[in-house]
């Protein structure tokens, strides 16, 4: 399928062309013929799959195509509620992007910097509005926003707004919309708590899924070192030395861990930026942009601040600790990899978070290959036999994945 069969305005098939979009992702291909019909849609899809556009060009396709109210101020009429700053920021890019040739507006709302800006932004009237919930409430009840005229809403990644404990804002938001309207629910898993609001929010709707192991395993090489705690910095300083030109991402479980990562990586010379919930929102968005930019190589990031973080060019990831929860480690790999491009995804597996391991293999249905091409090697059959009952077949010895070359233009 391409995005000419679509029947899409032209303005928003000329931005596609010019973004280079040559061929819908799955959940595009999937998801926009049914919400080109106005249905409710639930997408069971992380980010990382191409999801912004599948709910971004059917909306400015419809929005660009009923341009019913020419005169007065611009009325809000599609409202996208994202959990993260940086998400918001990401969705707002991509709308500003495949809107370029429209006469459409988008503004972004996010807490943590001052509100007069954004009210101000509303005052001049926008078209679509994206938000994270606190402030967008705050804002709604201090009277700067009205959904009178609202058409579409797009609730993404829930589940991670019901861990961030943004359910309840996000229920009085809904309150709070015109009954009849096209309602988007985004997910990347489905808890009990996410189905009944999914439920709650949707009328009658068309199921979409793009299974996380469809999105990894297909694109991501993948490898685990085996390695002792106190070795992981240094194994991680040797690899980042190899790969000196490449923007890497790293990931730490905790926010003091991420600290400590950049600590070890400054002493050793390689420029580094933690991005974590107890940076203030200026330094997170410095320490993002001076990433894309190629100012910074790498960046240490726990998983909340790195959800749905979006880079180009991003060729390796590093799990400097493996996440106790498995679908946390697909999320994490998608990071590189996305959309149609390729990516490498490198594991620090330390004898305790053997387990985490098993329920990562267990989950993306591979075994994920064994690397033992460094100074720092653990005993790792020791490891797999003390943790493991039946002890599963070695991986291929002596694997490398040496320096790719990729171009450094990044997003
Ligand atoms: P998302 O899941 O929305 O965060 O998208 C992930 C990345 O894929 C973003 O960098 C998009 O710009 C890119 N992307 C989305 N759709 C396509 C497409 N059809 N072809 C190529 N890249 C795409």
């Amino acid at each position: 399928m391409k995005f000419n069969d679509l029947a899409l305005a032209a303005p928003i098939l000329k931005a596609l062309e010019k973004q280079g979009y040559t061929q819908p992702t799955p959940i595009q291909e999937k998801a926009i013929p049914i919400l080109l019909k106005g249905h409710d849609l639930l997408g069971v899809a992380q980010t990382g799959t191409g999801k912004t556009a599948a709910f971004g060009i059917p909306i400015l396709n419809h929005l660009c195509k009923n341009k019913s109210n020419g005169k007065g101020r611009r009325k809000i009429k599609a409202l996208v509620v994202t959990p993260t700053r940086e998400l918001a920021i990401q969705i707002a890019e991509n709308f500003t992007a495949y809107s370029q040739f429209t006469n459409l507006r988008n503004a972004v709302i996010f807490g943590g910097v001052k509100q007069a800006q954004q009210v101000k932004n509303l005052r001049n009237g926008v078209d679509i509005l994206i938000a994270t919930p606190g402030r967008l409430l705050d804002l709604m009840s201090q009277g700067h926003i009205t959904f009178k005229d609202l058409e579409h809403v797009v609730l993404d990644e829930a589940d991670q707004m019901l861990d961030m404990g943004f359910i309840h804002d996000v229920k009085k938001i809904i309150a709070h919309l015109p009954k009849k309207r096209q309602s988007l629910f985004f997910s990347a898993t489905m808890p009990k708590t996410i189905v009944e609001l999914s439920k709650k929010m949707l009328g009658k709707f068309e199921r979409v899924t793009i299974k996380p192991e469809q999105a990894t395993a297909e694109k991501v090489e993948q490898g685990i070192y085996f390695v002792n705690k106190g070795n992981k910095s240094k194994l991680l300083v040797h690899l980042l030395e190899e790969r000196k030109n490449e923007s890497v991402l790293v990931f730490s479980r905790t926010k003091h861990g991420a600290n400590k990562i950049v600590k070890k990586l400054e002493q050793s010379g390689i420029r580094s930026a933690a991005i974590h919930g107890n940076k203030s929102q200026n330094m997170r968005q410095k320490a993002l942009g001076d990433f894309k930019m190629g100012k910074l190589n790498v960046l240490v990031a726990t998983d909340i601040a790195a959800r749905g973080i979006d880079i180009d060019e991003l060729s390796l990831v590093i799990n400097f600790d493996l996440p106790n929860v498995a679908e946390t480690y697909v999320h994490r790999i998608g990071r590189t990899g996305r959309a149609n491009a390729s990516g490498i995804a490198l594991s620090f597996c330390m004898a305790e978070e053997r387990p985490y391991l098993k329920d990562i293999e267990q989950l993306i249905k591979q075994k994920i290959p064994r690397l033992e091409n460094h100074p720092f090697m653990e005993d790792h059959d020791a490891i797999e036999e003390a943790s493991v009952k039946k002890p599963v077949k070695a991986g291929p010895k002596k694997r490398n994945y040496s320096r790719n070359n990729r171009s450094k233009k990044r997003k």
